[in-house]
């Protein structure tokens, strides 16, 4: 039996460039891996199918389960027939803008071809992503990368995380990602891109320099669809006297911190806010 962390993703930056003709929304965005994870673990099993169980009641163990879609993908490109018993343990929040759902299916992916010894390469298992899910590409590399596209297209990886720490709350909404981006109004599109600034603040560790960079294209429309959103950003933000951002498609908010001591305060003072609040750590 193997196991594989699937570790949860942040926006640093998200511009939604506009809407394509095959119905997609083209963006940018800088995307970062926090301490925040799922496990996954895999086996060989004597029957020829895929079997899943999670922790998760609520999602479902069939192949609307992303990580069950992943290894359905891998058996299929990689012609391999055994079948794998597949067990996620999830604590990354579902439905949050964290990337759950596709960190699971990159770790199925990368534990598969540790598991059958497929000898794929990361590059080569992105793109076995891509047939996933457009953040799952992403979620084979981790670590900071600069995603175009639908997400899909990975043009930078940075070689190591800025040591910072993330302060992450999950307001107590569900948000439905293809909802936020119908939702978008013409002038939420992006005309400059954040990525950039953020990046050269991320290459010299100034914490303060990539809190103005940041920058999430779909907050407005995120907290037209669930004002809580929007009122707890403003608490947050009130309590702590620093900048909180949305990640994803929300409704997930965090802020950052440069030393665990500041990050313990902020932690701290934000317990009560919400059932789920998290204290992580940039991870590659
Ligand atoms: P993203 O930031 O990539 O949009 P997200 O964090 O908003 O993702 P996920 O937690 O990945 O959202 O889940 C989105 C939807 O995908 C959920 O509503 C859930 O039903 C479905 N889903 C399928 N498989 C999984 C999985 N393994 N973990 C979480 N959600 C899953």
């Amino acid at each position: 039996m193997i196991v594989e962390r699937a570790f949860a993703k942040i926006n640093l930056t998200l511009d939604v460039l506009g809407k394509r003709s095959d119905g997609y929304h083209e963006v940018d965005m800088i995307m970062q891996t926090v301490d925040l994870s799922d496990l996954v673990w895999l086996e060989n099993s004597e029957s020829s199918h895929v079997a899943l169980e999670s922790n998760a009641a609520s999602l479902p163990v069939d192949s609307r389960n992303l990580a069950f879609a992943a290894a359905e993908v891998f058996r299929r490109e990689s012609g391999v027939q055994a079948g794998v018993r597949l067990r996620v343990e999830k604590n990354i929040p579902i439905a949050a803008g964290m990337g759950g759902g596709s960190a699971d299916a990159a770790a199925v992916l990368r534990g598969m071809n540790r598991l059958f010894g497929t000898g794929y390469t990361l590059d080569e298992l992105a793109q076995l992503g891509a047939q996933i899910g457009s953040d799952v590409p992403y979620c084979v590399y981790g670590g900071c990368a600069w995603a175009r596209g639908r997400g899909e297209r990975i043009e930078l990886r940075l070689p190591r995380p800025a040591s910072f720490f993330a302060v992450i709350l999950r307001p107590n909404c569900h948000v439905s990602t293809g909802d936020v981006y119908a939702n978008l109004m013409q002038g939420e599109y992006s005309t400059s891109l954040h990525a950039e600034a953020a990046l050269r603040a991320l290459r010299s560790n100034d914490v303060r320099a990539l809190e103005s960079a940041m920058f999430n294209g779909l907050e407005l429309a995120a907290m037209r669809l669930h004002p809580e959103i929007a009122q707890m950003k403003e608490k947050m933000e009130h309590t702590l006297r620093a900048p909180v951002f949305m990640s994803g498609s929300g409704p997930t908010l965090f802020t950052l911190a440069s030393t665990q001591g500041s990050a313990q305060r902020m932690y701290n003072a934000l317990r009560g806010f919400a059932k789920e609040v998290y204290l992580c750590r940039f991870v590659r």
